[in-house]
């Protein structure tokens, strides 16, 4: 959805929010801290401009015979909740069983970016992450993995500090094959 100019948020808005929270907008610390909260948030926003489907576009060879699964850990996690604006972060773990395509390992980290850059929960980004390799892939399993701490959980003391909150999306055959799942949670378990 893309906003018309009148209600694009600006300068003006964001020293509202700050004397809102009881700031002097005007005070030296905080002269340039409208300009640079909007560009912060077009970086955590950025994934709505890009497209999962441009990002796995381009697959790479020699990966006939390979029939085994793929997994990558400990890929960074940057995310806000969509209910408090407040940033959670973590890491994802993705696997995949190849059909005859693979995808280059940067391309797995460049579409968790996509969907993370964007206000989210931690379970639909990661039924999307699922969802998007699936469909673009065609591989004969795929599994996400997300493991994050929610500012917004923990700061308020809904959450332990450091506690993690861990979400999983298995499609295809990791549904259902049991050796496969177990295969998988193995190597993705946290070390
Ligand atoms: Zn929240």
């Amino acid at each position: 959805m893309s906003t018309t100019k009148s209600e694009a948020f600006g300068t003006a808005d964001w020293k509202r929010l700050l004397r809102t929270l009881g700031e002097d907008p005007e005070r030296q610390g905080l002269a340039d801290t409208p300009e640079r909260v909007e560009k912060a948030w077009a970086h955590w926003t950025r994934g709505y401009q890009e497209d999962p489907v441009s990002i796995l576009k381009m697959f790479e060879d020699g990966s006939e015979h390979y029939n085994e699964l793929i997994v990558v850990r400990k890929i960074p996690v940057y995310s806000h909740c969509e209910h408090h604006l407040a940033p959670f972060f973590g890491h994802a773990a993705i696997g995949y069983l190849p059909n005859g395509r693979i995808v280059g390992l940067s391309k797995l980290t460049r579409l968790v970016n996509c969907f993370a850059a964007r206000l989210q929960v931690q379970e639909r980004l990661t039924q999307q992450i699922a969802e998007s390799l699936l469909e673009h892939l065609h591989p004969q399993a795929v599994g996400v993995i997300i493991r994050c701490r929610h500012m917004c959980m923990e700061s308020r003391g809904v959450a332990v500090p450091g506690e993690e909150t861990v979400t999983s999306a298995m499609l295809g055959d990791l549904q259902h094959n049991h050796a496969l799942r177990n295969e998988f949670l193995s190597l993705t378990r946290p070390d």
